[in-house]
């Protein structure tokens, strides 16, 4: 048999858009919002992109609305070619889908809930585990049906603490979300293959978007190990901090970022006797430390959490440097098992001072676990070369010590492993060993989170009893991975990338239009106006997508609109380069006035500049 080879085709060639600025809605504004930090927020809402409606709550207008379908289309190529299909579930979720889980009470005030008119509750589905979890269940019973992946782009719903600078941290926002469902974590058709692709797919979008990004690792599924990575967009304006090694390319959420050893001993002798100060009203380490005439760096901090399962020694007390911040992910690694910030009168019951412990509290107790982070298990200075000044609560409220030493003040207690332990439970900083490689240090940026994906294990399948029968008819819970990505953050992120002073800078493949043509006169029957209209037909139909400002508006205000909405290229037409059949043609972001093209050359030189010739 042969194949043949036809010429026919169902898909029908791709035509570009062509827009009235008059007949749609840009709303552009010299004002930014007073509460706008961030430049894209500003800029996309004076560009007019977007519109705040209430707090975290935005309309997509028209130009935005084209940036997201673009957007999508891109995720939807990527998540497609990489195996997963798309469908919709619902924003709303009877909140009993929640009863195994318990994600309604771990969500907190950060899940929407409504009551319909019969009393029942439902919840807007900040993500959408139990959903699909529950359609599994009633459709997948046998291995054979696994691997499989699949996704949706949908609004989600969070009643963030704080929403802030625009669709960065909205309540309502557009996610992407994936879910994948294995027999096993390794091996043909595993979970680990799922992730990878998705790996490669977020990559490809990213990458696609024109975005500056890094893929960091990021704090452990309940599986362990990295398990878990996040794209970053590397920027300024991101809430999250990463670290990096140069040397070896490794690159961490602080959230989860180790660090290469970092030596430590208790041994070194006292500074002088042990004394106590007053120090009253004084709420944060830097008072008292001021107030002490002591750097935070020779004080002790001493965090009080609890174990969350049941445990002989219920107490976990990490102690950082006062200039380092106590690290939970890593407490909880070096405790063993979960722990949670102490409830403060819990924890005042039990004889803590909050606020003014210090590591003697546990001297002469059995139930506490003291993890002392090693720059703050230092008995010697070393870069000094005396005896290391300490300075720490005194375990009664209002008071603190000075001249804490290790050996002095603890005891014998320091040598029991049972009840302190050096380990790294501090967040990473710049300049600490890399984690990595001998002698490379990491440095620190800050980044966007646009994407994540996350290796679940059988988290959900185990809570809710999704099992298939596994080729020995034995039934065994099924293995999940989830994939996000904020569609409507990365939007905003892109904007937060590629901006100048005068407004957005968009790339090809996400530009509301490639083409702006801008006629200084509008009149319908001017040869200016038919000018626009024959040469957005080629563009059109050469697939490429045009804006015609036909506003009545001095060049002035329509150049300034221009720049602000930031169309990759701008195409005027005046009546001098007219007369020499030419239009200016000038590229957003090229500084300076356009150069004439002759009409004839246009396209070809738009189509140039747009696929990057
Ligand atoms: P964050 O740490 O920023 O609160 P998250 O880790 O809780 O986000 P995920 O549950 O991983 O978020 O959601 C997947 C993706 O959805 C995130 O990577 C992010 O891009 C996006 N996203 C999450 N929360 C918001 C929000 N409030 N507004 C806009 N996008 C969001
Ligand atoms: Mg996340």
């Amino acid at each position: 048999m042969s194949t043949q080879t036809s010429t026919k085709t169902l898909a029908t060639p791709h035509r570009g858009a062509i827009q009235r600025w008059t007949q749609t809605f840009i709303p552009t504004s010299k004002e930014a919002p007073a509460d706008a930090e961030a430049i894209s927020h500003k800029l996309l809402v004076r560009a007019g992109y977007i519109r705040r409606v209430g707090a975290g709550i935005y309309d997509y207008l028209p130009l935005a609305w084209r940036v997201l379908q673009k957007l999508s289309a891109i995720i939807r190529e990527e998540m497609n070619a990489a195996g997963a299909s798309e469908m919709l579930m619902p924003a709303m979720e009877p909140i009993e889908l929640f009863a195994d889980t318990k994600r309604d009470v771990d969500y907190g005030n950060n899940l929407f809930k409504l009551t319909d008119r019969h009393g029942r509750v439902v919840a807007l589905a900040p993500t959408h585990e139990e959903i699909i979890t529950e359609l599994m269940k009633s459709g997948v019973t046998s291995y054979r049906q696994l691997p499989l992946t699949l996704y949706q782009i949908q609004t989600k719903y969070r009643d963030e603490f704080r929403p802030r600078s625009g669709l960065l941290r909205g309540r309502e926002f557009i996610m992407k979300d994936a879910y994948s469902f294995h027999l096993t974590l390794d091996g043909p058709g595993g979970l680990g293959e799922t992730y990878d692709s998705m790996d490669r797919a977020y990559t490809n979008t990213f990458t696609r978007c024109g975005l500056d990004f890094s893929r960091v690792e990021a704090e452990a599924g309940p599986i362990g190990g990295s398990a878990s990575h996040e794209f970053m967009v590397n920027c300024d304006a991101g809430e999250d901090v990463i670290l990096r090694c140069s040397a070896t390319g490794y690159a961490a959420n602080v959230e989860k970022c180790e660090t290469g050893e970092r030596p430590s001993s208790f041994d070194g002798d006292p500074t002088g006797d042990l004394e106590k100060v007053h120090t009253p009203n004084l709420p944060g380490i830097d008072e008292v430390g001021k107030f002490l005439k002591v750097k935070p760096g020779n004080m002790l901090k001493t965090v009080v959490f609890q174990r969350v399962d049941d445990s002989k020694q219920p107490w976990v007390l990490a102690v950082v440097r006062g200039d380092h911040d106590v690290n939970e992910g890593k407490v909880k690694n070096a405790a063993g098992g979960p722990v949670a910030l102490a409830d403060e009168a819990e924890a005042r019951a039990a004889g803590f001072s909050i606020g003014y412990v210090s590591p003697r509290v546990i001297v002469g107790r059995d139930d506490c676990l003291l993890v002392v982070d090693p720059d703050a298990a230092q008995g010697t200075d070393a870069a000094k070369g005396k005896s290391m000044f300490w300075a720490t609560g005194a375990d009664e409220v209002d008071h603190h010590v000075k001249h804490f030493n290790w050996r002095r003040e603890m005891g014998d207690v320091l040598n029991n492993s049972d009840y302190v332990k050096v380990a790294d439970v501090r967040n990473a900083m710049a300049g600490d060993p890399s984690p990595r490689a001998e002698d490379a240090i990491l440095e620190e940026g800050r980044g966007i989170e646009v994407g994540h994906i996350f290796k679940l294990g059988t988290k959900y399948s185990e809570a809710m009893g999704l099992t298939v029968l596994d080729p020995n008819q034995d039934r065994v819970p099924v293995i999940m991975g989830c994939y996000g990505i904020g569609v409507s953050r990365t939007l905003q992120a892109c904007v937060e990338m590629s901006h100048d002073d005068d407004g957005v800078i968009w790339p090809t493949a996400l530009a509301p239009y490639h083409v702006l043509i801008s006629p200084l006169k509008v009149e319908p029957d001017s040869d200016l106006m038919t000018t626009a209209t024959s040469l957005a037909d080629e563009l059109a139909a050469a697939g490429v997508d045009v804006l015609i400002d036909d506003r009545d508006e001095r060049p002035g205000v329509k150049f300034k609109d221009a720049d602000l909405i930031g169309i990759p290229i701008r195409l005027t037409i005046g009546d001098k380069a007219l007369a020499e059949s030419s239009v200016e043609f000038k590229r957003r972001g090229d500084a300076g006035k356009g150069s004439l093209v002759k009409i004839n050359d246009v396209v070809d030189a738009c189509l140039d500049a747009l696929t990057g010739d």
